[in-house]
């Protein structure tokens, strides 16, 4: 490896030349084709994780990255004049102790460990979240406690019979009143429709072990001195669980993965470029086209890893498959952030809270020197993240940012958290498919692209969230790609990385690393999981499905978290 004053120089596969400038790695010259043993697109956990595992075990890799600056895919670590922004907070916590042991390979000396905290904002007050019901009513004030309690008391006399949606599961379960007031206006702004098309039993799993009475009781008892416990334990767990955090937020780690592929000389990271086809050579391998700045990349490989969105990986293919029309219907939903940097003390002591306002359009507002104390420069100046949930191309996602920075500006100020005139700075981020989306159609859209792929093209693996559209965390991204690289150096299949049981609960509860596997879904040749992959692949988020409106089926039997 050859070093100079102004940059560095790497060796890297096929005697391509690179440079590291400014935290960018590009190419300074590059043979026309690149010969790599596996060809990955997109450097975000899930990429990186697959090249990083195949470097240690001797195959070369190449990862072609759309973005020109950032590794890490939704886990990057944006920064602005020194501030660093993190989309959507990303907390390190996994179940499976290979993925915490790879995090702490590869970034052994950089993690903090940071008390967990948010809460829920409500017209001028916060309220612990999870809800705590006596707290609740409390904050309320008498006459609105008073209302929201008949309004609980008459849905509990006269409850709704058939329950179809989230909106009937929640009013049933607190009333109409609390419905409206503690779950009915954020969820509506992520999801972007409305609580009545959104399955109950989302709303059943994801609200569960919250009685309002027996809240209510539990409360008086303490008022009364009947009950000297320490609370019923849910502000406890909630305000002093803590997560671990790289110091200098999440790309930190995918920062040190594509370092080390790259140190390693048999890796490429090619930032700026996207994929233009991915060709099948008819004998198994792979042609991969990637466009960049200097024109397009050719890069030959024996196997070809994707964490693309799996829409866009089918329009790429070729020989196209006959499932492109399945993947056209996938759908996403995507989510922007606008920092605001605020002459002022930190906002509030929270990670992040939730805004449950009607009158606002911002979903949650992250505090990021909660985060880390490192992503804020200045200790005088306090930054937060409003995060606005959006579909791309919508009038939020087009906005131009000095008209975001100013709605969030005005947001924050309608909200009674901010005096505008202390904003020194803003900044914004945009991040298309945050989430995908799961429709009533879409496991079968996948499914049938999955089997499709898997059958005509043993060589090409989908990996990751959108590669393999699923609402996962970095831990199941991760997981998926180390099963791939393992599957790879085994020469066929012995993993079953779609192995996930859907009825998995996602919840940081039980302890890092250490939870014991459920029974693993055997395929016929394939080799089971281990307890540890099964821990990591099954800590989905569940999201809710949606049920057409006023429709008479009941809600389906799907369980998620
Ligand atoms: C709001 C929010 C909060 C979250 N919080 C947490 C959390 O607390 N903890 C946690 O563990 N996880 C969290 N996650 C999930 C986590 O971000 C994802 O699981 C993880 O980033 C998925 O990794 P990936 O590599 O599969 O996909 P991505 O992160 O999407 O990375 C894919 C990469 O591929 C690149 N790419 C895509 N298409 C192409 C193409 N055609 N050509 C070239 N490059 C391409 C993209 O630019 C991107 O860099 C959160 C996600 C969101 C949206």
């Amino acid at each position: 490896m050859k070093r100079s004053v102004d940059y560095e120089y790497y060796k890297a596969v096929d005697d391509s030349r690179w440079f590291f400038r400014q935290g960018v790695y590009v190419v300074l010259e590059l043979k026309e084709t690149l010969d790599v043993d596996v060809a990955i697109i997109g450097a975000g956990p899930a990429g990186l994780t697959a090249g990083y595992q195949l470097i240690k075990a001797g195959k070369s890799v190449a990862i072609i990255e759309r973005d020109p600056v950032y590794v890490g895919g939704i886990s990057r670590t944006v920064e602005h004049e020194g501030y660093r922004f993190d989309i959507g907070g990303h907390r390190f916590f996994s179940k499976s102790q290979a993925v915490v042991d790879l995090w702490n390979e590869i970034l052994p000396d950089d993690f903090i460990q940071r008390p967990r905290m948010s809460r829920i904002y409500y017209e001028g007050k916060f309220y612990s979240y999870p809800l705590r019901a006596f707290e609740a009513l409390g904050n309320l004030g008498i006459l609105r406690s008073t209302a929201c309690m008949a309004s609980y008391l008459w849905r509990r006399a006269f409850p709704i019979r058939e329950v179809k949606s989230f909106e009937d599961w929640t009013t049933n379960q607190f009333g109409e009143k609390l419905y409206t007031i503690f779950f009915k206006t954020y969820t509506e702004k992520v999801w972007g429709m409305p609580c009545n098309e959104m399955s109950a039993d989302w709303a059943a799993q994801r609200i569960k072990g919250l009685s309002l009475m027996g809240a209510v009781v539990d409360g008086l008892k303490r008022s009364l001195g009947f009950n000297k416990r320490p609370n019923d334990g849910q502000a406890v767990k909630t305000l002093l669980e803590t997560f671990r955090y790289p110091r200098l937020g999440p790309g930190m780690m995918w920062d040190a993965a594509r370092d080390n592929i790259v140190a390693s000389g048999k890796g490429v990271v090619l930032m700026n470029h996207a994929l233009d086809r991915l060709a099948s050579d008819g004998q198994g391998g792979w042609s991969m086209a990637a466009n960049g700045p200097e024109g397009t990349v050719q890069i030959r490989a024996a196997h070809a890893i994707s964490s693309a969105p799996m829409r866009e990986l089918a329009n790429r293919l070729h020989p196209q498959p006959a499932t492109t029309l399945e993947a056209s219907k996938l759908r996403y939903r995507d989510f922007l952030t606008v920092a605001l940097m605020i002459d002022s003390e930190d906002l509030f002591p929270d990670n992040w809270i939730y805004i449950h306002d009607s009158k606002v359009k911002v979903g949650r507002v992250q505090n990021f020197r909660s985060w880390s104390p490192e992503m804020v420069p200045d200790p005088k100046v306090a930054c937060v993240g409003l995060e606005y949930f959006c579909f791309e191309g919508d009038g939020l996602w087009s906005a131009p940012d000095e008209e975001l920075v100013a709605l969030a500006k005005r947001e924050m100020e309608i909200l009674g958290l901010v005096d505008p005139t202390k904003v020194v700075g803003g900044a914004v981020v945009r991040q298309e498919k945050a989430y995908p989306v799961y429709d009533e159609d879409y496991a079968t859209n996948v499914a049938a692209m999955r089997h499709e792929l898997e059958e005509r093209f043993p060589t090409l693996h989908l990996v990751g969230r959108n590669g393999m559209h699923r609402y996962n965390n970095q831990d199941h991204a991760m997981m998926t790609a180390m099963l791939t690289a393992e599957n790879i150096l085994a020469g066929k299949r012995v993993y079953d990385t779609w192995c996930v049981n859907e009825d998995a609960e996602y919840h940081e509860s039980g302890d890092e690393g250490a939870e014991a596997g459920l029974p693993a879904r055997e395929a016929a040749e394939t080799r089971p999981l281990s307890d540890d992959q099964i821990a990591a692949l099954t800590s989905l988020r569940g999201v809710p499905e949606r049920i057409a409106a006023n429709s008479e089926a009941k809600p389906s039997p799907r369980k998620s978290a």
